[in-house]
């Protein structure tokens, strides 16, 4: 093994804790200044590694791996990784007007300068963040693509509180947010489809991991970081294997039209069903309680003075 590889599994195996240059140096027969070397060629591959003048050395994070995520999911056929792109949105309809049988391709970056969310709006997307788009091809019917909105929402709370043992809650339709309902995860759904059946659709997906506070008040959004939430760093390609773990099941479910198990899941983790609403539509405005979600459709089910309403999409205000 070479003695950097040496230098990161010694890092690796001492969990979370700092280790001493000269205890790495005995261990390598090496110098001091040796170590302090290959610790600097780390750094500068992108590995997060904490530095203290008495204990030492300490690996916070590891730079995003593709071929880690393709290793370890078999739901993904081919993975794009970019340092910095316009956005990972358009980067999949490029790649998919090029070859047209691209299928469960993932298009993934570590900053997007004119990253979107919903209906033209900007998804803002700072290095620390995790930004992709998946090709999927599912064999659903095009009203039922609306459901991925909750496979993908729903994967990343479970992720979330199985690696860190956080809550975090589902926002309808296609939010992740914390208790204070600051937004940390985005999702976007494009669709080509005929009338009965879906030719592609691309799912967009914004997570703000490992972003400083001070973006978000400088932007004036009212938005968190994983790592503020957690109190520390969190290592990127931990977070994604984890996050297409999940989703490769949930994606299951998914295909599998077992719609009533996504949508119960999912509305365990929200934080709008039960409350007063208001949802901005298009064409009207509706003001109620959420009470449910309609395991067929995929629509939020309301009560109003006028009986029980159900919406497929708009903005949703919660009120109480
Ligand atoms: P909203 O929650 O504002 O109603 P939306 O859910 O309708 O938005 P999205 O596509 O999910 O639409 O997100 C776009 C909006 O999210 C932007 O208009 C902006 O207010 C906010 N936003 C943009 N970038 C970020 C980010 N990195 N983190 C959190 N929120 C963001």
């Amino acid at each position: 093994m070479d003695s950097t590889l040496k230098v990161l599994a010694i890092l690796k195996n001492s969990k979370n804790k700092f280790v001493s240059g000269e205890n790495i140096a005995k261990e390598l027969k090496v110098s001091r200044v040796a170590v302090y070397k290959i610790i600097k060629k780390l750094i500068q591959e992108g590995y997060k590694i904490e530095k203290h003048k008495k204990l030492g050395y300490k690996l916070i994070g590891s730079p995003f791996s593709p071929e880690d995520l393709l290793k370890k999911t078999k739901f993904l056929k081919e993975v794009v990784f970019l340092k910095k792109t316009t956005s990972t949105m358009e980067l999949a309809k490029d790649i998919l007007a090029k070859n047209p049988y691209s299928e469960q391709v993932l298009i993934i970056a570590e900053e997007q300068t004119s990253g979107k969310g919903r209906i033209e709006r900007k998804w803002f997307s700072p290095k620390g963040g995790l930004y992709f788009s998946l090709i999927v091809k599912p064999n659903v019917l095009p009203y039922e693509v609306f459901m991925l909105n909750y496979v993908f929402s729903l994967s990343v709370a479970e992720t979330i509180k199985d690696l860190y043992n956080v809550r975090v809650f589902t926002k309808w339709p296609n939010d992740v947010v914390d208790a204070y309902h600051r937004k940390i995860c985005g999702i976007l759904l494009e669709i080509d489809s005929e009338i009965d059946k879906v030719n592609y659709c691309i799912v967009g997906v914004g997570i703000n991991v490992n972003i400083n506070s001070k973006f978000f008040s400088k932007h004036k959004l009212k938005a968190i970081s994983l790592s503020q939430i957690v109190g520390k760093n969190l290592d990127m390609t931990e977070f994604t294997v984890e996050l297409f773990k999940r989703i490769e099941k949930n994606y299951k479910l998914f295909e599998e039209k077992k719609f009533d198990i996504l949508t119960s899941r999912w509305v365990s983790h929200s934080s709008t069903i039960g409350r007063t609403i208001k949802v901005q539509t298009f064409t009207q405005t509706i003001k109620g309680t959420a009470v449910g979600i309609s395991s067929k459709t995929g629509a939020l089910i309301i009560k109003t003075p006028y009986g029980l309403k159900e919406v497929l999409s708009g903005d949703c205000i919660h009120l109480r």
